[in-house]
């Protein structure tokens, strides 16, 4: 163990009460008719992936193994006001108009349920909640465990999963009411951060890095072209990916570019995207649990370096439980002080072990005497 860091982990049940359904009549009529014929396509029954039971599995493992210097709080539900910094008020009010009901937004299989307009505001509020605990000195880092997500969501409409961009409004919060004048974004989930990159776009005080996999994969945006405009040109930094990029790429990708970009911009607050569907059980990428732990220790390492290790972690995705699971408590431990070795090629280790078994087997006995 490095030096021992305290970490708050924030988790609300209130985040539970979204769940989506696949029976939910869809609106408006026209996307109804074809989101169904989409989803009838698909030769399986579909489930709605983002589901409750991904908060649960990290709060059961972390329960059953927690993690030493770790503690939980609870979240709060964000204000309209802070919601509004980063959304249009016309599309705030499209969604609380839908508090209690079942209703589709977007083509690409964004769901409300009776209570996911609160739940969404509890995770916007415990983003910032997290990022409050940093900044005022009662924890060295923070992991705000959160859903829905919010990488997606734009600032007028939402998608893939996200009501609201939970991310966006902790770092717009940190800004405009905690002294903040730069804040760091960093994107490491396997599918690029339109929402978080459009509502920056234009800002100079936000620097938004984002590995990810490359279009056509889900959503299709984050071109290495796209570096933002006006004011805010050259503050986006896309790394898109091949599929099947794994830790070797990821963490030169963090070294060679993240980390000089993060030293040339100086930030006072560093933010994760932290979602886990990298890892390679999700089947879009390859990243391992070590990977992660990496990628934790060279975003810490930012953090330290410029602005006395304020960091703060927002769930994203994950959908494969196991890999969820891990990958968060994975993250907690180098939060909280584990040191972190390179990690390996997948395989090597078995092979060094195997080299290990296999040694003497075909060997004279004069050559085994010789070599003890
Ligand atoms: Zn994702």
């Amino acid at each position: 163990m490095k030096d021992q860091r305290e970490v708050i982990a924030f988790y609300d049940e209130r985040m539970l009460d979204h769940a989506p359904d696949m029976d939910a009549p869809f609106l408006p009529t026209r996307l109804d008719r074809r989101v169904r014929e989409m989803l009838a396509s698909i030769p399986v029954r579909w489930r709605y992936p983002e589901q409750p039971g991904r908060l649960q599995a990290i709060y059961n493992l972390l329960q059953q193994q927690p993690v030493p210097q770790v503690s939980f709080e609870p979240g709060r539900p964000a204000t309209c006001e802070q919601l509004a910094r980063v959304h249009t008020s016309t599309y705030l009010d499209h969604i609380f108009s839908l508090r209690g009901k079942n209703a589709w937004l977007d083509m690409d299989t964004t769901a409300v349920s009776s209570g996911s307009v609160d739940a969404a505001e509890v995770a916007a509020g415990t983003a910032i909640a997290a990022v409050e605990a940093v900044l005022q000195g009662r924890a060295s880092s923070a992991f705000a465990l959160v859903r829905p997500p919010g990488h997606h969501a734009e600032s007028v409409r939402a998608r893939g999963f996200c009501l609201f961009n939970n991310i966006a409004v902790a770092a717009a919060h940190a800004r405009a009411v905690l002294g903040c004048q730069r804040v760091l974004i960093i994107d490491w989930d396997a599918h690029h951060g339109n929402g978080t990159q459009e509502i920056f776009h234009a800002d100079e005080d936000v620097l938004f890095f984002d590995s990810h996999r490359a279009a056509p994969f889900y959503p299709g945006s984050g071109a290495l072209e796209d570096i933002g405009v006006g004011l805010g040109e050259g503050c986006t930094v896309n790394v898109p990916l091949p599929s099947g990029s794994g830790d070797t790429a990821i963490l030169k990708a963090f070294r060679e570019i993240l980390v000089p970009a993060a030293d040339y911009f100086r930030p006072d607050l560093v933010l994760v995207s932290a979602g886990f569907d990298a890892h390679r059980f999700d089947l879009a990428m390859n990243v391992s649990h070590e990977g992660f732990a990496a990628m934790t220790a060279i975003v810490q390492d930012i953090a330290d370096r410029h602005c006395n290790g304020h960091l703060a972690m927002v769930l994203e995705g994950g959908y494969n439980l196991d890999s969820l699971s891990q990958g968060v408590r994975t993250v907690l431990q180098v939060l909280a002080g584990k040191s972190v070795d390179e990690p390996q090629e997948f395989g090597i280790a078995e092979v060094d072990a195997a080299i290990e078994f296999h040694r003497t087997a075909f060997m004279s006995e004069q050559e085994e005497d010789r070599g003890h």
